[in-house]
């Protein structure tokens, strides 16, 4: 049977039914059968059935998550444990689990490139087509379609090539990831902190922070820059060891792109823009740090901090890093068919200082500080001056909406560093540029009257760029106050039960330093939980604030009135509404008394307790 039973937990919407069967025994029921039940000749489904639409829409998520959780947390006792049959078994379980195939459909349709179609125009759109996707996946005769070739403009000018994967190849490729990234997390470097759960930017900024604070710490760096990283990895070396299907991963690496119509064949490399790709990049160079460790033991100061195909590895001596260390790295990559790119690779004193991943990184008299990199800086500045030029004659509100996002995804990124005099200077630079747009628009008009009319005063500033009358305002980099980032435990695993704790409470932790964000109050209240789908609000999907009385019925911005969910359940639930029930919203009891929670279901019949 399709629909569970499950009406106890008040997570079901529906009386009808959450859309996961319950038990092992349901489990094999043909699917086939489930997603082309009971279909009139044009297509729409017969009177008393359920159309695929609706069973989408109707999915148990918080069941779905719960399986493929309990699967990857076998794998990784399975691997821990050094059983190779066992976690082999568990991970083809897995990939080919009804929930993992319905999660790697909701996947790939939420992110970010959900819009890009690939090679074939497929872009799922509707409820009904990703429920057939799912139904699809990990069918036999399965062969992947060759990537779509764009270019995104770089910094330099330059332009790189992204191949975009069809949405059948990504949901393969993400139902597979369910699988593989368990095992990746278990041997992966301890100090590699990109494109893996959990881990950022910033963690790999405090790791080097970490390795070089000291007044003992490590004096040279080298900053190593592989050659086409992406490009040039051996496929032989991926398949040969990387544990998932053989098959299907040859495939992959083998699919080639399109270009202008015309096919071309792929030799080497990982396909980038695939959903698997940085896992399998990851894994390609894994091994880098014991291979340091069996070589150096703890002696010399060398740490290694990898953020995808970037790295530092520091070192006592220069003539160390470049006689030792340098030739060593070399061949280690030489083995994954890569290179170190000679001019860009450098060996750097820690008083003259190095940029790794947008930060400097320098010793000014014996202290270490991080900050934002020069170019960073000027990258920024020149966003905003494009914004200003290109919105000469665009309404004021429309500017200060353009140019908000920039700036406060700017801030916070850097918010970790010694940053606030540089957040102060690009703040003036802002005002430079939006007081000359606002001059240039009333050539006529007097300085004061320029000045009333678009810079108002709020508090004891003199200059907050704003209409007359209006509500909106510029946002100031300098409201975003420093804050040191905690660094994630080295060893930790999001997968191990045994660090859930510490996730959850890192987690809470970061966000309630976050509170007075709408989001941040709003995730603390629901406990990190969609009201929607009751899956956990995490970095994974995008999320956005949910009115739940609309404003268009007179509701209001008072957090009372406000839910955060995950992007692709706000869509659905205000285009099918109806179909998606009822919204549960569970907060804490402001007596803050321990699990004291309320449960509201709005569009049902009033408070509930639990
Ligand atoms: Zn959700």
């Amino acid at each position: 049977m399709l629909f569970c039973n499950e009406t106890d937990s008040g997570s079901c919407r529906d009386p009808k039914g959450c859309r996961l069967p319950t038990g092992a025994e349901s489990r094999e029921k043909s699917w086939k059968g489930a997603v082309t039940v009971a279909r009139t000749d044009n297509g729409s489904p017969a009177d008393g059935a359920v159309s695929d639409g609706d069973r989408w829409l109707r999915i148990n998520w918080h069941k779905a998550v719960k399986i493929v959780s309990r699967l990857q947390t076998r794998i990784v006792k399975a691997v821990r444990a050094g059983d190779a049959r066992r976690s082999r078994g568990l991970r083809r379980i897995l990939a080919n689990s009804r929930a993992a195939r319905l999660m790697a459909v909701r996947r790939v349709t939420s992110n970010r490139g959900k819009r890009t179609a690939g090679v074939d125009g497929v872009r799922l759109k509707t409820p009904a087509s990703r429920w057939q996707e799912a139904g699809k996946l990990n069918s036999p005769g399965y062969r992947p379609k060759p990537l779509r070739r764009i270019y995104i403009p770089r910094k330099n000018g330059k332009k790189r090539p992204l191949g975009i994967p069809a949405m059948r190849d990504r949901s393969e490729q993400a139902a597979e990831l369910s699988a593989l990234d368990p095992v990746a997390e278990c041997t992966a470097d301890m100090h590699s902190y990109g494109f893996r759960k959990k881990r950022s930017v910033h963690d790999a900024i405090e790791a080097c922070y970490n390795a070089l604070r000291l007044k003992g710490s490590a004096k040279w760096v080298l900053e190593a820059d592989i050659k086409g990283c992406f490009d040039n990895i051996s496929h032989r070396r991926m398949t040969d060891n990387v544990p998932t299907s053989k098959e299907k991963l040859r495939l992959w690496l083998k699919a080639g792109y399109m270009e202008r119509g015309m096919f071309s064949p792929t030799e080497t490399g990982t396909p980038q823009g695939g959903i698997i790709s940085p896992t399998l990049a990851n894994m390609a160079l894994d091994g880098m740090e014991k291979l340091l460790r069996d070589k150096f033991g703890k002696t010399h100061k060398i740490h290694l901090v990898r953020y995808a195909d970037d790295f530092i590895i520091t070192g006592a001596t220069k003539e160390l890093l470049e006689n030792e260390v340098k030739p060593l790295i070399a061949e280690f990559l030489k083995e994954r068919g890569l290179g170190l790119s000679e001019e860009k690779t450098k060996i750097s004193h820690i008083d003259d200082g190095f940029d790794f991943l947008g930060f400097n990184i320098r010793k000014y008299r014996g202290k270490l500080m991080t900050r934002p990199a020069k170019s960073a800086i000027a990258s920024v500045k020149e966003k905003i001056r494009e914004i200003v030029r290109a919105n000469a004659t665009a309404k004021t509100e429309n500017l200060i909406g353009q140019l908000n996002p920039v700036i406060r995804g700017w801030a916070n990124h850097f918010r970790h560093v010694v940053s606030s005099k540089i957040f102060g200077s690009i703040d003036h630079a802002i005002w430079e540029k939006t007081w000359r747009w606002a001059k240039r628009r009333h050539p006529d008009k007097s300085l004061p009257w320029i000045k009333s009319k678009y810079f108002q005063r709020e508090g004891n500033r003199k200059w907050v760029f704003r209409e007359k009358g209006r509500k909106f305002a510029l946002f100031k980099m300098a409201d975003v106050p420093i804050r040191r980032h905690v660094k994630i435990r080295a060893d930790a695993n999001p997968y191990d039960p045994e660090w859930e704790e510490y996730f959850r409470e890192r987690e809470t932790k970061s966000h309630k330093r976050n509170v007075k964000d709408k989001s941040g109050g709003l995730w603390v209240r629901q406990n990190g939980i969609c009201p929607i789908c009751h899956t956990i609000l995490n970095e994974e999907e995008e999320w956005d604030i949910h009115h739940l009385i609309p404003k268009s019925e007179g509701g209001d911005d008072s957090m009372a009135n406000l839910a955060l969910v995950h992007i692709s359940c706000h869509r659905e639930y205000h285009r099918y509404g109806s179909v998606a029930g009822c919204l549960t919203v569970s907060y804490q009891c402001p007596s803050r008394m321990k699990g004291n929670f309320h449960v509201r279901f709005f569009g049902g019949e009033g408070a509930v307790m639990r």
